[in-house]
């Protein structure tokens, strides 16, 4: 009756990579001005695909097979789809815009501006962004023997208090530009448009598997864009109580030596948070070095709880980080938001 989920939206790497530095960074840069905005911006991009998500997932119409969030190549050129509808007949982008305001659309320029305290922004021009997508979107399926498949986009405006002005009243942006609230007016509408059936369904079940393949969730340095270095980072793992850190190895356990909270997992947040921030590896003597303990027999026996996978032997072996969309979705950050953030400089 509803659309079928073929991929569940996961968290970006981006969000994960930004919780997992309020974790580890000193809690004096925490409030820093560039990394809170940030990371606002891709928590606000995250949640308004979520609000779409939801919205799609109540339209009645079973043959609807949704992938939530898909990164693919069209060599040399990766592309990602905020969400990808395949059917029988045709395929769906939506373009998912989360901004808040009130925003001037002009379809003679190819413009997007918005006028923030007096002053004109402009942002890309989502329509073209869609179609950018459409025409990687036909290479790739031409690389899989696809050639004939119509492909519609639309720019789905996330938050209802969003105000797009389409100033030149141009008709068609009516079409491509719409609210969330909209969505299965304009799926409606486009789904009447085309009658005959492209795939049967052994190939539509086939192009799903092969889109499930082909995606390559991105990952993002989030270090290197803030001019991040180890001497803003906690050592050590701090505690999951009162965030005092290092805690201590005592039998087989952490323990805080402040407020004396014992936790037997709190190593797994550390050596993830690390895979997230630093490296898609870690080493023997790096976990020893993040979890400050000594004996390469303890960290041993941790990195192998956490069933991460390996290779090499003894000193030249390394653990791999699990895939983007395999780390846990649970956001545990020790942060409150202020409205003033303190103007810190990362030196
Ligand atoms: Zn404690």
């Amino acid at each position: 009756m509803f659309p079928t989920i073929i991929k569940h939206r996961k968290k970006p790497h981006e969000l994960l990579a930004y919780e997992a530095l309020f974790r580890r960074i000193l809690e004096h840069y925490r409030q820093h001005e560039a990394i809170v905005s940030e990371y606002k911006r891709v928590k606000a991009g995250y949640d308004g695909e979520r609000n779409v998500d939801y919205k799609l997932s109540t339209y009645p119409q079973k043959n609807f097979f949704v992938f939530q969030g898909i990164r693919l190549q069209n060599p040399p050129f990766p592309f990602q789809i905020d969400t990808l509808i395949l059917t029988e007949k045709m395929i769906y982008i939506l373009e998912v815009k989360n901004q808040k305001g009130v925003f001037q659309y002009d379809s003679e320029q190819q413009q997007l501006t918005q006028i923030v305290d007096g002053e004109v922004k402009s942002y890309k021009d989502p329509i073209l962004q869609a179609e950018a997508q459409k025409t990687h979107l036909q290479g790739w399926l031409a690389r899989h023997g696809v050639f004939n498949m119509p492909i519609e986009t639309l720019v789905v405006i996330a938050y209802p208090s969003t105000v797009i002005e389409n100033i030149t009243k141009d008709p068609e942006v009516y079409k491509k530009i719409i609210h969330n609230e909209s969505l299965h007016e304009h799926l409606n509408r486009l789904n009447n448009r085309y009658t005959e059936n492209i795939l049967t369904s052994a190939h539509l079940k086939k192009l799903c598997q092969a889109l499930l393949n082909e995606d390559t969730p991105l990952r993002t340095d989030i270090l290197q864009q803030h001019n991040i270095g180890w001497q803003h980072m906690i050592k050590g793992i701090p505690c999951e109580k009162c965030y005092q850190y290092p805690m201590e190895r005592l039998n087989k356990k952490w323990q805080c030596p402040k407020c004396s909270a014992v936790s037997s997992k709190a190593h797994e947040r550390v050596i993830l948070d690390h895979l997230l921030l630093h490296s898609t590896t870690i080493t023997n003597r790096q976990c020893r070095e993040i979890l400050q303990v000594d004996s390469p027999g303890t960290a041993y026996l941790l990195m192998k709880s956490m069933n991460l996978s390996r290779s090499g032997k003894n000193s030249a072996r390394v653990y791999y980080s699990p895939l983007v969309n395999e780390f846990p979705q649970s956001s545990n950050i020790p942060i409150k938001f202020k409205n003033n953030f303190a103007k810190q400089s990362l030196d």
